[in-house]
Formats: C-alpha cells, structure tokens, sequence
C-alpha cells in the first residue's frame, strides 16, 4: 500500500486560517508598468500618493454666494457683488472685503477673506447687490484646501486591487500609467479517467471536463494567468508527470482523485513527490476532500508551516487538490485557491466576510459541516431575500448555474426557519 498523508480534516475556519497564513507570507516581486485604464483589475506595486493639495483650493460646493457668515447677522442682508468666479478661472481671485459677495459656481475655488457659500436658493440680484434671506455658519459649502488629502499623502496602498475608484483616484494624481504586480501563472490539472475534452462526444459514462472551465474563469476573475495542462488519468506515472509539469506555474491547482476511491491516487502522487500537506480535508460541504500543500520541485527542504516565505528563497510551490464534482471545485476555489491567488498577484491578503439575507424557506440539514449551498438572492430594492435553489448534490451545475449565491450554514444547525437572517456568500456575476 502506497504512503498517504497523515489525514488532517480541519473544520472550515482552522483550513481558512491555514491558507491565510500561508498568503500574508508570499511577497510578490515581479511588476510591470501599465497603462491606467489596462491596469483596472490589477494589483498595485506601488503606492499612489497625493501630487498636491486636494482639492487644491479651497472648494465651492453649491453654487451662490461666496461671502463673509459674519455679514449675514441681520436679514435679510444686502451685499454688493463684487464679480463671479466659475470653475477654473485663470486669473488670481481678489481678495472679498466685508460687504461684499462673489457669485460663484460649484466647483470654483474661494475667493480669499470668503469663508462661506450662501446657496443660490437663498438669495436675489437687486442691481449691483445681492439680497441674502438665510445665514451660513463659516466654513459652510466649502471643503477646506487639503480636507480630502495633504500633498505627499497615501491615497493607495501597495497591494490594492485597482477598481474604478482606484483608477479615477490614480489619474486625478496625474499617472498615466501605474506599476502593478505581474500575473500569477496558475496551472490547472483536471485528473480522472471518465474525463474527455468538450468538443469530444463522451462515451455512455464518460464526463466533460467542465472544471478546466470553470477554473479557468475563476483564475481569471481574480488575477492569475491559467494554464491548461492535458487531463490526467487516474494512472500514477501520467499524473506524476503532469504535476511536475505543472509546478513550473506559481501555483497547481488540481481536481478530482482527491477522495477515499480506490483511484483517487492525487495525494498518493504528491506523497510520492515529497509533498507537505496542510490539511487534508475541511469540515465543508460541498468540497469536504480539499487539499492544501506545497511542493519543492528540485527536492529541496520542505516549506514548514510557520517559516516566513521571505526568508527561503527557494520558491516552494503551493498547491491545491480540489473536489472533483463541478460545485464542489468553485466553492473550494472561492473559499481556499483563491486567497493563494491574489497573494501571488501581490494583493494584501482580505478577509472573508458573508453578507446576510432573510431566508425565504426552511432549511433542513444534517450538523457537523460547514455548508455552502447554492441560492438565489432576489427581490427589489430593500426587499431582499434569498432561497435554496433544488440540487442534486455536489455534482449538479444545472441547479448551480440559476443560483447567483450560496447560503452558509453553520456546523451545528439543523434547522433554518424562513424569515431569519442567513449569512450569504455572493458569486461573482461580472469581469472584474
Ligand atoms: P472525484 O473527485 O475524482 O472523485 O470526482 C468526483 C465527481 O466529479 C465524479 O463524478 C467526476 O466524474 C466529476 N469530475 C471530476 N473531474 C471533473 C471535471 N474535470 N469536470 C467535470 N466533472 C468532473
Ligand atoms: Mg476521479
């Protein structure tokens, strides 16, 4: 009989800590620069800092009446109107005495001895004047020079995920193009002998190879580059070639083998291989037979649990042994792989958080595992709910593909009444 690896099922929080604790010691080093709106997605590699003041004046935020609050004691008051100031005058302003008024639009920068914006609403032209019918406190309308950031402050950290805000940020500081980390490359390894390519017309029992796909979406969504490796069969020469190949990568994700089958000779390969295994298994469903573990290609000491990556150069391979039924793969990607995935792509590792949502229909479980059961979240507006969708178990993509969640259920319950609130975890529904 083969060595195994000592079997470590973890419940779902003790496997998490273990693959967060494995991402905040990977320090990407690789980064390239990119052109702002190609880098929407990526991962800063260097941190954005505030060229100037912002805003750089002293801000209107209403258009009105740039004035002195301390003039509009007694109303209504009436205040001569000294000239008009719009967004982005290239003149110097004059300074605004006592008495005095500037129209001003929003957006335009405070005339210096204003200290408020009287809004338009309040006020009526007389002539030369102005009439004012409201009092201001000071510093009202205005956002101060520098309220939003001192110059030379950090608006990005390293290690950010440039969304739309980020991207808006990083051009308002005039980059044009940002250092962002270079992509993880990710190989993918399907294994099992009834696995056939897509556009092969499967025998009576054979299955497509759907998670190759899947995979690959997931890889993509969140950073790293897949590279598709050939399906292995449940044959320990083949798949012992196959992982070598794949540790060229920065990280191997494998499905399938990784169960108690006669066949699923996954683990007994990596043992073979000299491989270190985290866990072995998660207290989940689906995805219980989950493996983590690293690898050092050329024979080198093994990557202990604990050791700082930054301080052993050599590069030990992480690798992850997914569930081979199609639900099974995404969710233990989304709740393990994909961690190790945004670490390699430089990001700062991030917490997982479940949002709530009033459960529409009682759940009925057995206790004992963690569950993350395809849902639907639906409603409108602040009338949300959510709902199991029917499913056959781990291997039914159909019942999959109409759910756009999962709901989690804790270990130790049995029984959810409709009406109370759930944690839930959203799928992705758009490219990042
Ligand atoms: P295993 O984890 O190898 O025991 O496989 C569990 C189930 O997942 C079996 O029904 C497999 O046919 C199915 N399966 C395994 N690999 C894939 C794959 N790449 N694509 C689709 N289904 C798969
Ligand atoms: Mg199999």
């Amino acid at each position: 009989m083969p060595a195994q690896p000592t079997p470590s099922v973890l419940s779902f929080e003790e496997a998490r800590a273990v693959v967060e604790k494995h991402a905040s010691q990977i320090v990407a080093t690789h980064h390239e620069s990119c052109s702002l709106l190609a880098a929407s997605g990526r991962i800063l590699a260097e941190p954005i800092l505030a060229d100037r003041d912002f805003p750089p004046f002293p801000r209107a935020t209403r258009d009105g009446y740039a004035v002195r609050a301390s003039d509009l004691k007694n109303l209504p008051a009436n205040l001569r109107v000294i000239g008009e100031i719009k967004a982005g005058p290239v003149e110097p302003i004059p300074s605004l005495n006592s008495g005095e008024a500037f129209s001003i639009m929003t957006g335009a920068p405070v005339p210096p001895g204003a200290d408020a914006v009287v809004m338009v609403e309040y006020t009526s032209v007389r002539g030369d004047s102005v009439e004012i019918t409201r009092t201001v406190s000071a510093r009202e309308n205005i956002v101060p020079q520098g309220a939003e950031a001192k110059r030379g402050s950090v608006l990005l950290e390293r290690g950010t995920r440039l969304n739309e805000t980020a991207i808006a940020l990083a051009g308002s500081v005039g980059k044009a193009k940002v250092e962002v980390f270079s992509r993880p490359r990710v190989a993918v390894l399907t294994t099992g002998d009834e696995i056939v390519e897509v556009d092969c017309q499967p025998g009576p029992a054979q299955i497509r190879n759907s998670n190759r796909y899947s995979l690959a979406v997931q890889i993509e969504r969140v950073g790293g580059i897949p590279e598709l490796l050939p399906i292995a069969p449940d044959e320990p020469k083949r798949l012992h070639e196959l992982i070598e190949q794949g540790l060229h990568s920065d990280l191997l994700i494998m499905t399938g083998g990784v169960s108690m089958g006669r066949y699923d000779l996954v683990e007994q390969v990596l043992t073979d291989l000299q491989a270190e295994f985290f866990f072995t298994g998660a207290k989940i469903q689906p995805g219980r037979p989950v493996v983590f573990g690293c690898l050092r290609p050329c024979g080198a000491e093994p990557c202990g649990a604990g050791t700082p990556a930054r301080e052993k150069p050599a590069p030990c391979k992480y690798f992850f042994g997914l569930p081979g039924n199609p639900i099974s793969t995404m969710v233990t990607f989304e709740l393990f792989a994909k961690p190790m995935v945004e670490a390699l792509s430089g990001m700062r590792p991030q917490p997982l958080v479940f949002l709530h949502a009033k459960l529409k229909s009682d759940i009925r479980v057995k206790t004992g595992l963690k569950r993350f059961l395809p849902a639907i979240f639906s409603g409108k507006y602040e009338d949300s709910h959510v709902e199991l969708v029917p499913w056959q178990g781990s291997g039914d993509l159909a019942a999959q593909a109409g759910a756009n969640c999962y709901v989690v259920v804790p270990p130790d319950r049995e029984r959810i009444s409709a009406g109370e609130w759930v944690p839930v975890m959203l799928r992705w529904t758009t490219p990042m």
